[in-house]
């Protein structure tokens, strides 16, 4: 038995279709807190916006440039945050970060959504980066807005 491949062909596509037309790319006038990340290993730039209200996330966008696992994954993440809380995004880094380590509980979480495209990346650790770049600036803007991490509201 041959373990899945690294990126099978619909993930793939599912990468690339957010790399080419990506959700949430544009400026969001209405921001509480935006964030700057950058990989020097591949090039990547993330500038990512959030609005948050109370401790709940009305609006995710984003800018930026790289490419196409660092541009997916950004892509992914916004869509997954609207309407959530602050512990629930810190909670969705946490879950992506385990799948980024191979975890295969959470490669069959539903909870990951496309994000899920994404865990053949586990095998390419120099891209793993470019994976969480996205989620490196979502727990700065976290930490921005307040939230102290790790599932607890102070
Ligand atoms: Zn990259």
């Amino acid at each position: 038995m041959t373990e899945q491949a690294p990126l099978n062909s619909l993930y793939q596509q599912l990468i690339l279709e957010h790399y080419r037309h990506p959700k949430n790319k544009s400026d969001l006038p209405d921001k509480t807190v935006e964030v700057r990340m950058h990989n020097p290993v591949c090039g990547d730039e993330i500038q990512l916006q959030l609005k948050v209200e109370g401790d709940e996330i009305k609006s995710a966008h984003f800018a930026g440039q790289g490419c196409s696992i660092s541009q997916a994954s950004v892509s992914m993440m916004t869509s997954l945050l609207v309407g959530r809380k602050l512990a629930d995004a810190d909670a969705l880094a946490a879950r992506f970060t385990e799948l980024m380590h191979g975890n295969a509980s959470a490669a069959s979480d539903k909870a990951l959504g496309d994000l899920r495209a994404l865990q053949g990346v586990a095998k390419f650790p120099v891209r793993i980066k470019c994976a969480l770049l996205g989620f490196d600036a979502l727990l700065e803007a976290l930490k921005q807005s307040g939230h102290s991490g790790h599932g607890k509201i102070p």
